[in-house]
């Protein structure tokens, strides 16, 4: 089975859409989103992109503010400040990475945590952490989805996580965690890594390199989740980090890169904004 990402974030989208349409008419206005990208790296630019696509197709209004790579630190504190008292405004998102004159971190904790809609704010990764209600990051939320999509009972399962970046691996690990899997991390240091994938019930991988995971790698009837996005150096194109030629004969499902983890993460980046949308009209 290739777990078709596509499919689900058209379907998530559609019901969002007559969402919003029925909350404008409730709170007498649309949700809005201001994305700030910084710079004009190619891949950021294109993610920027997408992310507008989508908030148009829901119907949440959205805007990108563009700045120079040269822009200070201060400056764009400056912004995030202005966005934060913005009444009209419900979700800021800051494209990363930054121009490394900027610290991210600092950047990332300026945003209102109410506001903060990719879910990296300290506050929001800590209450995800302490098991309470917060929103949650994109990508590992998507994850989650395409795994109740697929029909795979996660609890009690075998899963192994390659990768524990903040936005990826570690969220979705604890997710897992939550949703009653036995949860194993495997990172650059990890011994052993074949006999430890061969385990997983439940393989997410997200490392960053094409063709990482190979078919000799899954265990037989596994669900994997692809989550690299790479550029395949034989012919150019977009590519995860699975062997997906091989390993789609392994495994039970498969996510295919493009159209499995990607469009959920943006589908799930319209679902958090319209959940901030909703925290701060119900406040009202
Ligand atoms: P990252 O911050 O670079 O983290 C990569 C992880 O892979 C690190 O934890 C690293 O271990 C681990 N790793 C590197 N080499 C390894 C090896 N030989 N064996 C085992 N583990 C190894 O990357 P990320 O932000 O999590 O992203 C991972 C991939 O997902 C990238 O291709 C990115 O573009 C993609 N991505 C896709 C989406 C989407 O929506 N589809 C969203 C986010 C990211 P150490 O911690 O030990 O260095």
């Amino acid at each position: 089975m290739i777990i078709k990402g596509k499919d689900l974030s058209v379907s998530i989208k559609e019901a969002l859409k007559v969402r919003v349409d029925v909350l404008s008419k409730q709170y007498g206005r649309t949700p809005n989103l201001v994305v700030i990208l910084v710079g004009d790296d190619p891949g950021s630019v294109s993610y920027v992109t997408g992310k507008a696509k989508a908030a148009t197709e829901v119907g949440i209004r959205n805007t990108t503010l563009r700045r120079e790579a040269t822009i200070s630190e201060a400056d764009l504190l400056d912004t995030i400040a202005e966005l934060n008292n913005d009444d009209d405004v419900d979700g800021i998102l800051v494209q990363l990475p930054l121009p490394k004159h900027i610290d991210e971190n600092k950047i990332i904790a300026a945003i209102s945590p109410e506001k903060d809609v990719d879910a990296f704010h300290p506050i929001n990764v800590a209450k995800l952490w302490l098991k309470q209600p917060c929103m949650l990051p994109c990508t590992p939320k998507g994850i989650i989805k395409l795994l109740h999509f697929a029909g795979v009972d996660i609890a009690g399962k075998e899963a192994v996580v390659i990768g524990r970046s903040n936005i990826v691996g570690q969220p979705v690990a604890k997710l897992l965690l939550d949703a009653n899997a036995t949860v194993t991390v495997a990172h650059s240091r990890t011994k052993h890594l074949s006999s430890i994938t061969r385990r997983a019930d439940i393989l997410v991988v997200a490392v960053g390199r094409e063709r990482f995971v190979t078919a000799d790698m899954i265990k037989p009837g596994a669900v994997v989740i692809d989550v690299g996005v790479n550029r395949d150096t034989r012919n150019g194109k977009l590519c995860g980090d699975v062997d997906f030629e091989e390993a789609q004969y392994i495994a039970a499902a498969i996510t295919p890169v493009p159209g499995g983890v990607g469009p959920m993460t943006i589908t799930c980046l319209m679902e958090n904004t319209v959940e901030a949308y909703i925290n701060r009209m119900s406040k009202q």
